[in-house]
């Protein structure tokens, strides 16, 4: 029997090599880890849980962790990683949504998550930080060579919830050829091999520590330092034995803020990727001045894996998302009319190919809506292409502010203030306004110790800015609210400040 995604895992896996480094701890080689993942398939096979089951798993970053989305793979299972800081309540709409007939959580939340589970039909098994709890109890004592589940490609192998950053989580239902096509796409345009180690500061319940970062090192055969968090002084204090980082922008502006990090510390470094949210045109530079190392960035979402990258040799270009992969198909539509737009203009980014995903869970209506009638996924992400084929994203269509009939591009109005002296970083929004429909109103987090006021901001773009671009109000605010993936949480602001011109 064939399992589409294990079976390339399998076969690229290099026996008795390293696969996960914990920092100051044990090193699990790929053997041991395929040997576990038998293991917990056994277990959760003797549960009762059959192919195409949902396995729901709130758990802390741990090996075992990752083993059990292999575990879950070889059972045909479909694997649904859920946010370690969701709440109670938030747990029981993705468990009332999703209906896994295993949740798998910490310990400490059995007995609460078991309350919600029970009610919807789960069992619930625990795994902590340490790779302790009853499911690796349950695991222990089975054999280790289980029969994988027959999975086809176009089987499911995980659900993923968006990062609800517009609006509430939608599951991605994802494919295993989806997963196989870009982590393999992924592996070879970076070019990672089975000597490359990763820098794994990232949360694996989502895309970009999921998959991105942890099929790419299972294709590659390559290994990975398993950080349970990001902290810039770890990480560049394990860079000498590293080759790779992949990171969320923040990472960078913090690496950045490490005076530890110098052309030495990166002597052994291949490779820093970038990606899940916009990267400052200013840290790109700042990280090459200081470094050498231009940051490759690449774009993509939950319901396509990746899409575009900067190239690994050639331009990686500051500002842009890079190149459309091989095998994906990225165009720039008219949103009003869907006619698909010439280079350099702006519109809706929509994609096609192996990776882009089967549609939302229970969600046909929504997936209906979001695929064009010739099967290009409707990202709703704005940008244009430019004429080397490189994409540029300007930011999110639900993000665009339209004051007095114009259309004002956040990140254009955002990137004349950062520019500023004084300010560290702003977030530009539109707010109902009385007499333009929305009014462009600025959140702007100061540097320490600078004087800058709203008068001072606003006269300063003056003639910077197209009048209807300008902002109405400036706000200052001692942070922006961003999520775990450190994207900016705009519709968290837009009700913050609804009322301001009311
Ligand atoms: P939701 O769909 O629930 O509102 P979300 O879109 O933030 O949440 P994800 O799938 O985690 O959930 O994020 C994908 C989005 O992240 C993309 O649609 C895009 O807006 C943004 N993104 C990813 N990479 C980049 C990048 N390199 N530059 C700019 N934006 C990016
Ligand atoms: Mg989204």
């Amino acid at each position: 029997m064939s399992n589409h995604l294990f079976d390339a895992i399998r076969a690229a896996a290099p026996g008795n090599a390293p696969f996960i480094r914990i920092n100051g701890g044990r090193i699990w080689t790929y053997d041991e880890a395929l040997d576990l993942s038998g293991r917990i398939a056994s277990a959760i096979d003797a549960l009762g849980i059959r192919p195409g089951d949902r396995v729901a798993v709130q758990v802390e970053k741990s090996a075992e962790a990752l083993i059990l989305y292999l575990a879950c793979l070889r059972c045909g299972a479909v694997y649904l990683p859920l946010n370690t800081a969701y709440t109670l309540a938030e747990l029981d709409y993705f468990i009332g949504d999703a209906e896994p007939r295993l949740v798998v959580v910490s310990p400490a939340q059995r007995e609460a998550v078991a309350t919600i589970a029970v009610a919807h039909g789960a069992i619930v098994e625990t795994l902590d930080a340490d790779g302790a709890g009853s499911l690796l109890d349950l695991a222990r004592d089975e054999p280790l060579d289980f029969v994988d589940a027959s999975c086809s490609a176009d089987d499911l192998a995980a659900i993923l919830y968006t990062s609800g950053t517009t609006g509430r989580s939608k599951g991605a239902m994802l494919t295993h050829e989806n997963l196989l096509s870009n982590a393999t796409t992924l592996r070879d345009c970076w070019h990672v091999t089975s000597g490359d180690r990763l820098i794994h500061a990232l949360p694996i319940f989502h895309t970009h520590g999921l998959f991105v970062a942890t099929n790419v090192t299972l294709l590659a055969g390559a290994s990975m330092f398993l950080l349970s968090k990001f902290d810039a002084d770890e990480v560049v204090a394990l860079m000498p034995q590293a080759t790779m980082l992949m990171g969320v922008p923040t990472f960078y502006v913090r690496l950045l803020q490490s005076r530890r990090l110098d052309k030495q510390a990166v002597a052994n470094m291949r490779l820093f990727v970038s990606g899940s949210a916009p990267l400052l045109a200013e840290t790109h530079v700042e990280f090459e001045k200081r470094t050498g190392h231009a940051i490759l960035e690449r774009y993509g979402m939950t319901e396509t894996n990746m899409n575009t990258s900067n190239p690994y040799d050639g331009a990686r270009i500051a500002g842009t998302v890079g190149l459309p992969l091989p095998g994906v198909t990225v165009r720039v539509t008219d949103p009003a009319t869907g006619a698909v737009l010439r280079h350099d203009e702006t519109g809706m980014i929509e994609i096609k190919g192996p990776n882009v995903f089967k549609g939302y869970w229970r969600m046909p209506e929504k997936t209906l809506a979001e695929f064009n009638s010739d099967g290009f996924f409707i990202t709703g992400d704005l940008g244009k292409i430019d004429t080397d084929g490189y994409v540029h994203i300007v930011g999110r269509s639900k993000d665009l502010v339209i004051s007095g009939g114009y259309n004002i591009y956040p990140k254009e109005v955002e990137g004349e203030i950062d520019q500023l002296d004084g300010v560290a970083e702003s977030a530009v929004i539109g707010i109902p306004h009385p007499d333009f429909g929305e009014g462009v109103t600025a959140i702007v987090v100061r540097k320490p110790n600078t004087a800058l006021d709203e008068g001072a901001i606003l006269h300063a773009l003056h003639d910077r800015l197209a009048r209807y671009k300008q902002p109405k109000r400036i706000i200052f605010a001692e942070d922006l609210p961003r999520n775990a993936m450190g994207k900016v949480q705009k519709n968290v602001l837009r009700q913050r400040y609804a009322d301001l011109y009311a």
